[in-house]
């Protein structure tokens, strides 16, 4: 194990976001910051029943604006996701193809209009992959704050480690 934070591409998230589950109903609660450089939230209330959960953000930042440690629960490590949307690629996919087919293409012009569809997919799905934080232990996310030294590529026996999440993330 290396002392050295992971590098993510920095055309990662520009806005600040994070989303926590409810310690009282389960709920998720998802709440936009701002652009780096906004006032951090130390609080965070329950969108389904109020409840207020705190939520330590500034004392988990440094200088820099990198996120260490879970400002929802405290846990040490935060884990560094992938953050990919795959229904909006399958949606370009089917519209393009539907469009292909109302302009009349014969089969061979259709096959090749699929190829070029799965690498212009491929291609933008590489483009737009973003990555987030997440905790181990409260699966609390956090969006648009670049890893401190103690965040790790996702590892699936320390997820396991830890109980299941809370009802479904957003
Ligand atoms: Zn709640
Ligand atoms: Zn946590």
């Amino acid at each position: 194990m290396t002392d050295e934070a992971p590098k993510i591409p920095e055309r990662d998230h520009r806005e600040l976001s994070f989303a926590v589950p409810c310690t009282s109903c389960e709920a998720w609660t998802e709440r936009r910051i701002g652009p780096r450089g906004t006032a951090l939230p130390t609080s965070v209330t329950c969108g389904a029943c109020g409840t207020p959960r705190p939520l330590d953000l500034p004392g988990h930042v440094d200088g820099e604006g990198a996120l260490d440690g879970c400002p929802a629960c405290g846990y040490h490590t935060l884990c560094i996701q992938k953050d990919v949307n795959p229904k909006l690629g399958v949606a370009i996919v089917v519209v393009v193809f539907a469009a292909m087919l109302l302009a009349g293409l014969t089969i061979p012009q259709l096959v090749v209009g699929l190829v070029v569809l799965a690498v212009a997919d491929w291609l933008l799905m590489a483009a737009v992959v973003k990555r987030f934080l997440l905790c181990y232990r409260c699966k609390a996310q956090f969006r648009g704050f670049p890893p401190g030294p103690r965040c790790r590529p996702f590892d699936l026996a320390t997820w396991e480690a830890h109980d299941p999440p809370a009802g479904e993330p957003p």
